[in-house]
């Protein structure tokens, strides 16, 4: 028996995958929302997202249809600002790969109808612009942080209708309030705000303004530079960010490392060269991504215990053999971690006889 060149290859493997232009949002109904304004106010944020403006469409994940939740709701407080919060790597949001998570509840503050959040675009101190910094694209440090909403469907001293629901994502995309007389708030760029207009009852019909107690709105975000009220303009800055917080669910847990099975072989040359009898053996590997190569082991003679021989990084090897015959088998190695030797034998043959 002789051992072959030992040859290990090493794998190096990397992709290259395009930036994802959809927002996943996905909705959870708390006890006590009233889980059908739930879905109509969530299937609204396909409605009111300025998808043509944006190059950014919103995708509600699971049809579309909110998943009852409750524990997965985290609360805080910052100063006078409402934290809505969640694990990032809660299994919900994981499964669903939601960039945006709304949560529907029961009014939690008295006259407070939703709430949300960007830390990281935002300064933490209202009437500040924040910080954007798309390095070299996308500016994804919110998708640990700021991708929680919350929205009342009912309760106390808040008149809640959909709008609430597209005006707190527009939160987390770094748009603004109206800038006076409202309070400001926090935004992210000096223009981020909704139109202002001096009339309450017209300036309340835009998306993002503070206040929602008028019966009509225009319901879109407000587009005006030059007023510094260009909430879009913001939404269309960050947005391709928010689609990327999560691209897509986990990997499926991999496969581990198996022996390998069902190995075989054939006799390919007598004496070729003399004395030896070359064999191609191969083998099955049932998770091969597992396997970083392969430990050849002989019996010779049969009866012999089993030596290590020689590594080969594919799943087959010749085999060559002289004097007494010998038993074959194989394991798969992940660096130093083994598996145990494969179930089946190869019976290797020396058939050059007297080939001295
Ligand atoms: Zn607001």
């Amino acid at each position: 028996m002789r051992a072959l060149a030992l040859f290990i290859s090493c794998l190096l493997s990397f992709s290259v995958r395009a930036l994802d232009t959809e927002i996943s949002v996905l909705g959870l109904v708390l006890p006590g929302a009233d889980a059908n304004k739930s879905a109509m106010w969530l299937a609204s944020l396909e409605e009111f997202w300025p998808s043509s403006s944006t190059g950014i469409t919103i995708k509600l994940v699971n049809g579309g249809v909110p998943i009852p939740g409750q524990t997965q709701l985290q609360l805080g407080i910052a100063g006078s600002d409402l934290l809505v919060a969640m694990n990032s790597d809660d299994p919900i949001r994981n499964q669903h790969a939601a960039d945006v998570v709304m949560f529907f509840g029961r009014s939690f503050i008295q006259g407070v109808c939703g709430e949300a959040i960007q830390r990281n675009w935002t300064s933490l101190n209202d009437g500040i612009p924040g910080i954007f910094i798309p390095a070299p694209l996308i500016d994804t440090l919110g998708s640990e942080d700021s991708y929680a909403v919350i929205v009342a469907t009912e309760g106390v001293n808040c008149l809640s209708f959909e709008e609430v629901a597209i005006h707190e994502l527009g939160h987390l995309f770094g748009a603004g309030h109206v800038e006076t007389p409202e309070t400001t708030g926090k935004y992210l760029k000096a223009d981020s705000h909704a139109l202002h207009i001096d009339n309450i009852f017209v300036r309340a019909k835009t998306i993002m303004a503070e206040s929602f107690y008028t019966g009509i709105q225009t319901l879109n975000f407000s587009t005006q530079p030059s007023t510094n009220t260009d909430n879009l303009g913001t939404l269309s800055t960050t947005a391709l960010s928010v689609a990327n917080y999560r691209t897509a669910p986990p990997p499926p847990p991999p496969c581990t490392l198996s022996p390998p099975q069902n190995i075989h072989g054939v006799i390919t040359g007598i004496c070729t060269p003399s004395p030896w009898t070359r064999h191609f053996v191969t083998w099955d590997d049932s998770c091969p991504s597992a396997t970083s190569f392969y430990e050849i082991w002989a019996a010779q003679p049969i009866l012999n215990p089993f030596n290590f021989e020689f590594y080969t990084a594919f799943s087959s090897t010749e085999v060559f053999v002289f004097g007494e015959d010998a038993l074959i088998k194989a394991r798969a190695c992940e660096f130093f971690n083994c598996t145990s030797l494969g179930l089946g034998v190869y019976l290797a043959s020396s058939q050059c006889n007297g080939g001295f």
